[in-house]
């Protein structure tokens, strides 16, 4: 019987890659101009790192995490995210001592024990920085446009910025007491999940996608009417820098976010082009986390995307023409397949050109029929009569134009500079 791959986890293939790697050369490239340096950690933590910064509440760690007990009897979990493991790396590594603000960025595969659907996977990539530092709002302002600016200048359609500010620890804490107190009222109308969260994490209900919830959610008292000065000052500081940048925003209050860890500043960006998980990136500031963590109290904010939420969004998701390559060599004979391996080492080797050969010991017809479907730029015909007077054919595909040339200097024809140089 036939092993296929785990619900929700996705091969990608030649077609995909292509894509991704395009991509991911860019964001990388995107991240180092900004002063961000790539972090690599571990697929795998001991699970406590997540119960401890994502929370129990939360359907991540509850729910989805895919976590069991190893060999030498610790707890450890598939990571569901890479804000935490970032994190751990930066307390456990003191990298506060080496610069006032650190900033890092990650693209790597995250686990979530998600009901797969379109969007949603339980194997997905995710990219995104931590800026560790500052708690000033420049920071806030140069994450958000970071984010932004990536689909912007990749050209998503439809973008929607969502901008709040959840305030600290305090006031949330104050908030949760008003709101509670405005969804008295309404307790019978929610639901057992949003009731359950109303005694352990009200703040969430303003999460719930529900249409009911929707409409009592919508009346609800505002988080932003609970902010102290510092902070309203901070976020009014966060919108100002953001208007200079031009960047466009909108302010929802309710967007207060599934993790707990967020304090003041959170976004999210969206777009309608890519159905109801229309999430394409989430952040905030997580000024608690690094001393929660057993690491000094150092401000910070980061935000985390999807990959292949971006690739949807890009139409980059599809089946795509074979790309072309440069040169396909076609054989008969022993004598001409040693010629073939050959040649394809020196003109890879030497030259850099993307060569490939016949490994079926086809026929003609069926060599050729390879090289167009390969989208072959030239073939270079090695049959027993070229062979035996030692030449080949170099045939261009597109022309069907053909010429021999001696077998020992076949790959000057595709030195371009050497072409260039004779010009
Ligand atoms: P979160 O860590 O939940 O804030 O997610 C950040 C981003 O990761 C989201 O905006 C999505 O783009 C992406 N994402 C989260 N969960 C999934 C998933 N199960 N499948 C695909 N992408 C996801």
């Amino acid at each position: 019987m036939k092993i296929n791959s785990i619900k929700g986890m996705h091969d990608l293939f030649s077609f995909q890659t292509q894509n991704w790697k395009q991509i991911e050369n860019l964001l990388h490239n995107f991240f180092e101009i900004h002063g961000y340096g790539e972090i690599r950690t571990p697929m795998i933590e001991k699970a406590e790192l997540f119960n401890r910064v994502i929370g129990d509440e939360t359907d991540i760690v509850n729910k989805e995490m895919y976590s069991w007990k190893d060999q030498g009897g610790d707890i450890l979990a598939l990571r569901p995210e890479l804000t935490a493991p970032s994190v751990r790396s930066y307390i456990e590594h003191n990298m506060d001592k080496l610069n006032k603000v650190t900033k890092l960025y990650y693209l790597g595969p995250a686990f979530r024990r998600e009901r797969p659907q379109k969007g949603r996977q339980r194997q997905f990539y995710q990219y995104g920085i931590e800026a560790i530092g500052s708690e000033h709002p420049e920071q806030d302002a140069e994450v958000i446009s970071m984010a932004y600016n990536i689909f912007n200048m990749l050209g998503v359609e439809n973008l929607e910025l969502v901008i709040n500010s959840v305030g600290s620890k305090e006031t949330k804490k104050k908030y949760s007491t008003i709101l509670k107190e405005y969804l008295s009222s309404h307790i019978g109308d929610l639901s057992d999940i949003s009731r359950e969260r109303y005694s352990k994490n009200p703040l969430r209900i303003l999460d719930s996608k529900s249409k009911e919830e929707q409409s009592i959610i919508k009346e609800a008292p505002s988080i932003l009417e609970s902010l102290n000065d510092y902070e309203k000052k901070h976020f009014d500081q966060v919108q100002r820098f953001l208007d200079k940048l031009n960047i466009p925003y909108t302010i929802d209050h309710r967007l207060v976010r599934g993790l707990d860890y967020y304090t003041l500043t959170t976004f999210e960006i969206r777009t309608q082009s890519i159905g109801s998980q229309d999430a394409l990136c989430g952040g905030g500031r997580y000024n608690n986390l690094i001393e929660q963590l057993g690491g000094k109290p150092v401000p910070a904010i980061g935000f985390a995307a999807g990959m292949e939420r971006l690739m949807m969004a890009l139409n980059l998701d599809k089946q795509t023409k074979a790309s072309k390559i440069d040169v396909f060599i076609i054989s008969a004979g022993d004598d001409a397949i040693t010629n073939s391996l050959k040649i394809c080492d020196t003109l890879r080797n030497q030259l850099g050109i993307k060569v490939m050969m016949d490994f079926t010991r086809g026929s003609f017809k069926s060599q050729m029929r390879q090289a167009n479907k390969l989208n072959a730029e030239y073939a270079i015909i090695l049959g027993e009569e070229e062979i035996k007077r030692k030449v080949g054919v170099i045939k261009t595909m597109s022309s069907g134009d053909q010429f021999e040339v001696p077998l020992d200097t076949i790959h000057k024809h595709f030195d371009v500079e050497r072409v260039k140089d004779d010009q």
